[in-house]
């Protein structure tokens, strides 16, 4: 098959999956008012692979098979450009918001294949092949995929062996002879409720001692035990003018409760190898922040477009103050955007033959976006004024009476009133309103905490030339 269309996508996601919304289990996800908004948003996905203005770059071709580009394993730097480039379309597609269905789980599917090509190596374990086998199986049949890789973790400061409650970490409570079977929670899944199949991978580094958490495996949505509790996050009914940017468009993130969960061992893809647990899980994330980093881009251009069209309507586009804060805006997106593409350009390949983004160099991309994203929408909501918390709702520009009074008043130094309102309206939505606070966030905890870009960055650094120049500089020996 190779690509699906949006509607074949919306008939998969009919099976038994258990899926909880506010209280309620949800019969049919397609036909639940807030569960479709994530669903018609991330089946923008399979409307690009058809639409001709992007086919080219969003499918890609596999065994001779026309298939989503997100499948395409990358071999060199402009296969990760190119998957850069298709999921900015996406995002933009999205207005802000990534798709997702098919980026997350291709990241994880990548890291699998070199931690299982070397676990195999080294261990005699047959994992590689069955990771194989769920990449054909979901670039033919063009799956959407989530993944669950953060734990509940309990006590942050003890490993999952110390914590008092032994579930806090996802762990195998059964090892029976055709298969795992798996205990825990794992949070903030994002797609879970719109994807195929489902990706499990370990959160930490492990050590001797902690083989029941070194866990990886998939799968179907409508497995047994297996129950999503979707957060109720941003699912406020709104309209398409004064939210142009979250009236239709959302993710929708669970808590993802693994109730005894039997997994067969052809789904298995690690189950004990403890120190195969840590490059799994940084493995993912080299890829994931290089996701993480191509969907923010259209956030940021649109934040710099926002603020320089705002500054335009309400006469203040010269002044000084303000030329400033432009170009720290411009700056901040372009150095994110010319970071990411480094980090695709010094990228390494892997055995097997995979090519993966440079580290530092994408963390530091990650990093840089995550740090300057509260100062960007500060200077956004300066320039913009206060009217983003206390214009007039679009109704009362309609009205009889009022209305006129309100295209006298609220006119600026460009534009109509309607306009300029609109363009607030736009700015609310992206810099104040609840999908500004979802966008704070994700920023700074999706794909990585901000100390976990510190650290990863800070191992591949390296310190020891660095060094090295000091002693020389300073006349002092090795
Ligand atoms: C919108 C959204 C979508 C997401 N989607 C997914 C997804 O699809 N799949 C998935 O698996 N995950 C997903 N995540 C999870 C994301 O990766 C985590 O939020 C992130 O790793 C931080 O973990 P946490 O939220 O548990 O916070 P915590 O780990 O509790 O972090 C909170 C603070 O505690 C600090 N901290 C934590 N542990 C320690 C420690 N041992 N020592 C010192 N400081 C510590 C952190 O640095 C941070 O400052 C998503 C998150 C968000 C917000």
């Amino acid at each position: 098959m190779g690509l699906r269309t949006p509607d074949e996508y919306r008939e998969s996601l009919r099976d038994g999956r258990r899926v909880m919304f506010r209280g309620e289990w949800v019969a049919d996800v397609t036909q639940h008012p807030v569960l479709r908004k994530a669903i018609d948003h991330a089946a923008i996905d399979y409307a690009l692979a058809e639409d001709p203005a992007y086919r080219d770059l969003c499918t890609a071709e596999e065994d001779g098979e026309q298939i989503s580009r997100f499948y395409k394993v990358p071999k060199t730097p402009e296969d990760l450009l190119l998957r850069m480039r298709a999921i900015e379309a996406a995002t933009s597609e999205g207005r802000t918001v990534v798709t997702l269905i098919h980026e997350i789980g291709t990241d994880a599917l990548f890291a699998l294949l070199r931690v299982a090509h070397a676990c195999d190596a080294a261990r005699g374990t047959a994992y590689l092949p069955r990771v194989k086998a769920l990449l054909q199986r979901a670039r033919s049949q063009d799956w959407a995929l989530a993944v669950a890789q953060t734990d509940t973790k309990g006590d942050r400061g003890k490993p999952p062996s110390e914590q008092e409650d032994p579930d806090q970490y996802l762990r195998i409570v059964e090892r029976r002879s055709d298969g795992i079977v798996v205990r825990g929670a794992k949070v903030h899944t994002s797609v879970s409720i719109n994807a195929n199949a489902l990706i499990v991978l370990p959160t930490r580094a492990l050590r001797p001692g902690e083989e029941d958490y070194a866990v990886s495996f998939w799968l179907p949505l409508d497995t047994e035990g297996l129950h999503l509790i979707a957060s109720p996050y941003l699912s406020s009914h709104r309209s398409e003018i004064e939210h142009p940017l979250s009236a239709s468009h959302k993710m929708v993130e669970t808590f993802t409760w693994f109730d005894d969960v039997f997994v067969p061992y052809d789904q298995v893809f690690q189950a004990g190898e403890v120190e195969y647990a840590g490059p799994l899980a940084l493995g993912f994330v080299d890829f994931h922040r290089f996701t993480a980093v191509s969907y923010k881009l259209p956030l940021l251009d649109l934040l710099v477009g926002s603020a320089s069209l705002i500054a335009e309507l309400n006469g203040i586009g010269r002044a000084g103050h303000v030329r400033d804060k432009l170009a720290q805006l411009a700056m901040y997106a372009s150095t994110v955007r010319k970071l990411l593409e480094a980090s695709a350009l010094t990228g390494r390949l892997e055995d097997p033959g995979i090519f993966v983004p440079d580290t530092l160099t994408v963390n530091t991309a990650k990093y840089h976006f995550a740090h300057g994203f509260h100062e960007a929408l500060r200077d956004v909501q300066d320039i913009a004024g206060g009217l983003l918390v206390t214009a007039p709702a679009w109704d009362d520009m309609q009205h009889e009476t009022v209305g006129p009074a309100l295209r006298k008043y609220l006119l600026g130094a460009q534009g109509t009133a309607e306009e300029r309102l609109r363009v607030l309206y736009m700015i609310t939505d992206l810099a104040v309103s609840d999908l500004a606070g979802y966008h704070a966030v994700l920023a700074v905890h999706a794909e990585g905490s901000l100390e976990a870009e510190k650290l990863a960055a800070s191992r591949h650094f390296d310190f020891r030339a660095a060094q090295k120049l000091a002693r020389k500089m300073a006349g002092i020996a090795e």
